[in-house]
């Protein structure tokens, strides 16, 4: 399974955390939806690869604690997306497709 790149659509927005956007469903701690619209990341699908954080030449993600998640404990939020220069290295090193990437998506 990968993100859905159709999210904006399909989900509710519920919120921000860290300035970052909420795409629900969410269920803390198990369930925690789509984080981020310009870049997103599938926090359901996210196992804390990493290769995101090392690749990103502008340092788009950071990383966040996410206790008690089946998938990982800790997940790449795009707390900086506004930076993005769209180079599309996230979504292709991301080894369970929980990335997309799209300049037109808005909130
Ligand atoms: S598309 Fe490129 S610049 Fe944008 S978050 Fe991904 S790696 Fe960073």
């Amino acid at each position: 399974m990968a993100i859905d790149p159709q999210f904006h659509e399909n989900r509710e927005k519920e919120g921000e955390e860290n300035g970052v956007a909420v795409w629900g469903p969410v269920d803390e701690p198990e369930e925690l939806g789509i984080r981020g619209t310009h870049v997103a990341v599938d926090y359901d699908l996210c196992i804390a690869d990493g290769a995101c954080l090392e690749d990103c030449p502008v340092d788009v993600f950071t990383w966040v604690d996410t206790p008690g998640h089946p998938e990982s404990d800790k997940k790449a939020e795009p707390t900086k997306e506004a930076q993005c220069i769209d180079c599309m290295l996230c979504v292709d090193v991301c080894p369970v497709d929980a990335i997309d990437v799209d300049a037109g998506r808005t909130a």
